[in-house]
């Protein structure tokens, strides 16, 4: 138990760390995919402004520049004429706002970047931003302060880029910044680029090394149920054989002893001349040579099934009449503290039946019956035609059996984990019997039962 709970935690550890080792490349990898791809469009963007400079002669911002600069000219004028300071900050305002409107709205800068971008075979479908940084409206002897970046950010020397840096550099990427004068302004922006499809565009090109990396882990994770439940049905065959040969040695121990005992009292000076007391005991070592000879019959008939393929000697059988003898013979054997009820009528029914085979598969389920009961034993035997095949069913009002044990009670060397196990003997080899020659038929066996309340075993074999 406890060396299982131990592999389980060494996988189940092993597990999350493979895990965590994983995410943190793949966020590792990720990260550097997002840098490489704003590398890429940072570097396509400045190729793309080079020749649009160089081919057409311009900055993308011609109709913008010639807009601003009519509208300056009135907008100086007209500031100049406000004393008010409420009044003055509300105009400063509003020249502002024409100015990133006009900004936003006449450049061209943006159609041509995509164009380029599209002959480049890049992603044309951007976003973008123009963020104003200083903008003052001058006239040959005033200076009007409209908007400035710098003003608002803390007078530190140094500290002012790398504070402009981090505040747009999440996820867009700086094209440029561009600056523009004519005799009535002057002007200072950042023009952003940003692609909403970002994401999704660097899933597409990690898509194969996610996807290798989750295959890898599930694989893992695989590997390690299937050996981690091999292991235990290891455990457990184990357990069963160790409880096997401590029943076996049990169940040989007792007609042996008694046949020690039964020889030494066959030595005693009062016994020698006592004629019926050696026939007693000579009866009794004979019965106990027939039980010791079975139980190392079926030792030897279980190894002998396991090497080679069942082998049955199927005979056109009467089912009533067989069943009949079975339960007779049982009924004056060792079942006759039991009330057995015959509940079949199967009007001459025949089957293709092993009859030696049959019986022994029907004895065992009777003595089981009568084993694990606790009270007096009351058995029903019901057989009737189904269709294709023969239903057998044995129900008795014994101990029953847990839902657990019934998963397992058909196994090999199986036996229900009742608190004492010595209380009901057995070697845990008769539902075995019973699975294997029901399927030696081409027929099944299964169990249904409650604790307490007893167990019923159906049979179905096809004729
Ligand atoms: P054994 O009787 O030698 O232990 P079996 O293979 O016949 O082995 O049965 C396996 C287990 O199934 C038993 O140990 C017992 O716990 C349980 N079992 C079988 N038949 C019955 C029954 N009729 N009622 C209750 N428990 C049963």
């Amino acid at each position: 138990m406890k060396k299982r709970n131990t592999i389980l935690l060494l996988g189940i550890t092993s597990i999350i760390i493979l895990t965590s080792v994983q995410v943190l490349i793949i966020r590792g990898i990720w990260k550097q995919k997002n840098e490489m791809f704003s590398l890429k469009y940072t570097m396509g963007a400045q190729e793309a402004l080079y020749f649009i400079n160089r081919r057409m002669s311009t900055d993308g911002f011609d109709t913008v520049r010639f807009v601003l600069s009519k509208y300056s000219e009135q907008a100086n004028r007209e500031l100049r004429m406000i004393k008010d300071t409420a009044l003055l900050n509300q105009k400063k305002k509003e020249i502002f706002e024409f100015f990133s409107y006009s900004l936003n709205k006449e450049q061209d800068l943006s159609e041509m970047l995509a164009k380029y971008f599209e002959l480049r075979g890049l992603e044309k479908k951007f976003i973008y931003t123009i963020v104003i940084n200083d903008l003052d409206l001058i006239t040959d002897d005033t200076v009007s302060i409209i908007h400035s970046a710098r003003a608002k950010l803390p007078a530190r020397p140094g500290i002012i880029e790398k504070m402009a840096a981090v505040d747009y550099a999440k996820s867009r990427i700086l094209v440029n910044w561009f600056q523009m004068e004519d005799n009535y302004y002057r002007l200072r922006f950042d023009y952003f680029i940003d692609f909403s499809d970002k994401q999704k565009l660097i899933l597409r090109e990690s898509a194969a090394f996610l996807g290798m990396s989750i295959f890898s882990i599930v694989v893992v994770v695989i590997i390690f149920i299937i050996a981690y439940r091999n292991l235990i049905e290891e455990k457990r065959l184990s357990n069963l054989k160790t409880d096997f040969i401590n029943n076996m040695t049990h169940e040989l121990k007792t007609p042996l002893s008694t046949i020690t005992v039964a020889g030494k009292t066959l030595e005693m000076p009062q016994v020698i001349t006592n004629e019926e007391k050696i026939l007693e005991t000579a009866r009794m070592i004979g019965k106990q040579s027939v039980h010791l000879n079975q139980l190392i019959n079926m030792i030897l008939e279980i190894s002998m099934w396991e090497r080679s393929q069942f082998e049955l000697d199927k005979k056109n059988t009467d089912v009533g009449d067989l069943l009949n003898d079975i339960v007779d013979s049982f009924s004056s054997g060792g079942g006759s503290n039991a009330t057995i009820n015959k509940k079949y009528d199967l009007n001459g029914l025949k089957a293709e039946l092993d009859p030696v085979y049959f019986t022994t598969m029907v004895n065992n389920l009777l003595s089981n019956a009568v084993k694990y009961s606790v009270n007096e034993p009351v058995i029903d035997i019901e057989g009737f035609r189904n269709e294709n095949s023969v239903i057998f069913r044995v129900s008795d009002n014994g101990i029953g059996i847990s839902k657990t044990d019934q998963k397992h009670i058909f196994d090999k060397f199986y036996r229900a984990q009742t608190g004492n196990i010595h209380k009901f003997k057995g070697l845990g080899l008769g539902l075995y019997y019973v699975k294997r020659i029901a399927e030696a038929h081409g027929g099944n066996v299964s169990v249904s039962s409650k604790p307490g309340k007893g167990s019923t075993f159906t049979i179905d074999i096809p004729y």
